[in-house]
């Protein structure tokens, strides 16, 4: 049975460090922690996490893009837990797009991101991939690499002014339509 597990708010000391690399995958405590982040993932309407949000310092993000109340434009995929995630390479072009955060409740802003990026990741089960991605998919798993390396989105945004409350942000985009 999977558990929910209590989320990191903005100024736990824990969302500010480099998470350590998982050593040991196949680790029960491992296997458990990504069935535990996915539930508190889907549970609190998230399309990503990332272990310390979880108050668990290891490189550890799940990437689950889905059409939700808070997201909903974002693209289906399945449920993907990647271990050790490295960045190998950002696209030059970049787009802008509106993020928020389990860890940073009631923001919105709109962050710059690469439009493509390669990732190379450990699967749940030990095995080495590396991918491209691109759009909302490559904004999450920037998005959730910066959590292993103690950046929240709102550092990311170059003009504090435009952070806006959840409601505020739900106008805009009901705005757009
Ligand atoms: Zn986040």
């Amino acid at each position: 049975m999977s558990r929910l597990l209590p989320i990191a708010k903005r100024g736990e000391p824990i969302l500010q460090q480099r998470a350590q690399e998982v050593t040991d995958i196949h680790d029960p405590t491992i296997q458990a922690l990504i069935d535990d982040m996915l539930t508190t993932m889907l549970e609190a309407g998230g399309i990503g996490i990332a272990a310390p949000q979880v108050f668990i310092s290891q490189r550890i993000i799940i990437v689950a893009s889905r059409p939700n109340p808070r997201y909903p434009d974002a693209p289906l995929m399945e449920p993907v837990a990647m271990l050790n995630p490295e960045i190998l390479w950002l696209s030059a072009d970049t787009c802008t797009g509106w993020e928020g955060c389990l860890s940073v409740p009631d923001a919105r802003a709109p962050v710059p991101r690469a439009n493509n990026l390669r990732l190379r990741y450990l699967t749940r089960w030990g095995e080495s991939v590396e991918t491209e991605y691109t759009g909302f998919i490559a904004r999450i798993i920037q998005h959730e690499c910066d959590h292993l390396d103690g950046i929240l989105f709102p550092e990311r945004v170059g003009d504090k002014q435009k952070i806006v409350s959840e409601a505020e942000f739900q106008q805009v985009s009901r705005a757009r339509e």
